[in-house]
């Protein structure tokens, strides 16, 4: 069986950086890139706050550049999902979809988050064309313009918050007749004259061909008084909640009640010896490209030093 100093799971700012910082230092890095390689930015259109692109750059491109940077101090990037993980022992297995199994000195879990979605089809068509899961990365594009943001709790009062000083108007869409978020969220929301709160709304279709121009709403669903109507928007933000991409890491790896993964404060160490985390899939409150990558160098010379030590003792 192959054995790896570091192995790295996933392949988003998180652990490109991670693979990179680890390769550069002399270890052996296996990074494997997982379902979606280059993770969430891969769907994003343009991306102009990450320090050192003036001109911005578009995801899929960033990823790119970062796996090549990686690549060349030698880390190995391999394709394939990481199917099951068991960190019972001080030398970590690590299974991958096609039944390929290694094992590892340390392990860095940057398999990050995916943000929920409706489930609708012209949801998944329009991505990329007005449809996003981040007012930060893509608000930006609608400055005057006319957007909708779904969802009632901190997340949407946040993105709403957020896209009302740039948008011309912002819609939020909740489906109950109350917010979730916290009280002060909810005040600032409410008293924000460019935020228009719809509730009880539910939304069945995002219109549009190319490029999002309104969506299809059913107020009051299910009651005698439902009624369905077309409000024209250029913009469709999702803000449903993510979704920490943990499972499999969880019989080993302690999470929060909604699956992050919890790492010692100020580094990347899990509650288990060698193994780190990075990224989305351990912080539920920046989510950024720059925050991610930052983690990932965290989480790389966390890992190093765990390397340096477990050889030192041998
Ligand atoms: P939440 O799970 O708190 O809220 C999700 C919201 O989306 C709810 O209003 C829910 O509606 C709605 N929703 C879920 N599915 C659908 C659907 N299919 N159609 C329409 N609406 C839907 O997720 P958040 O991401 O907002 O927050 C996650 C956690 O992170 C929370 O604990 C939150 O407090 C925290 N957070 C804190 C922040 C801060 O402190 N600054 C900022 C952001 C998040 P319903 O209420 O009907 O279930």
């Amino acid at each position: 069986m192959e054995h790896v100093e570091v192995l790295i799971i996933g392949s988003g700012p998180a652990g490109y950086t991670a693979a990179l910082y680890v390769a550069r230092a002399g270890l052996q890095a296996v990074l494997y890139q997982g379902m979606l390689a280059g993770g969430q930015l891969m769907e994003t259109t343009e991306i102009e706050n990450f320090p050192g692109y003036p001109q911005g750059t578009n995801g899929s491109d960033m990823m790119a550049d970062l796996e090549k940077q990686a690549a060349r101090f030698g880390a190995d990037i391999r394709t394939g999902d990481v199917v099951a993980v068991d960190f019972s022992k001080q030398t970590h297995l690590i299974t991958i979809e096609d039944d390929t199994q290694l094992t590892a000195d340390a392990v860095i879990i940057a398999t990050g988050a995916s943000a929920k979605y409706l489930g609708l089809d012209s949801e998944q068509r329009l991505k990329g064309g007005g449809v996003s899961a981040c007012a930060t990365c893509d608000g930006f594009f609608y400055r005057e313009k006319t957007v909708a943001v779904v969802g009632g709790g901190d997340t949407a009062a946040e993105e709403a918050l957020y896209l009302s000083s740039l948008a011309k108007k912002v819609y939020l869409i909740v489906r109950k007749p109350h917010l979730r978020a916290s009280k002060i969220m909810q005040r600032r929301v409410l008293e924000n004259p460019k935020i228009e709160v719809l509730f009880e709304h539910n939304t069945v279709e995002i219109l549009g061909d190319q490029v999002v121009t309104g969506v299809k709403l059913v107020q009051y669903k299910g009651a005698p008084k439902e009624k369905t109507y077309d409000l024209p928007i250029d913009g469709f933000f999702l803000a449903i909640g993510h979704k920490p991409n943990s499972d499999i890491f969880k019989p080993y790896i302690a999470t929060d009640e909604l699956g992050y993964i919890i790492t010692d404060n100020k580094s990347s160490k899990t509650n288990v010896r060698g193994v780190f985390a990075c990224g989305d899939v351990q912080d539920s409150t920046y989510r950024q490209a720059i925050t991610a990558a930052g983690s990932g160098c965290m989480a790389a010379l966390d890992a190093e030093r765990y390397v340096s030590e477990l050889k030192f003792n041998k």
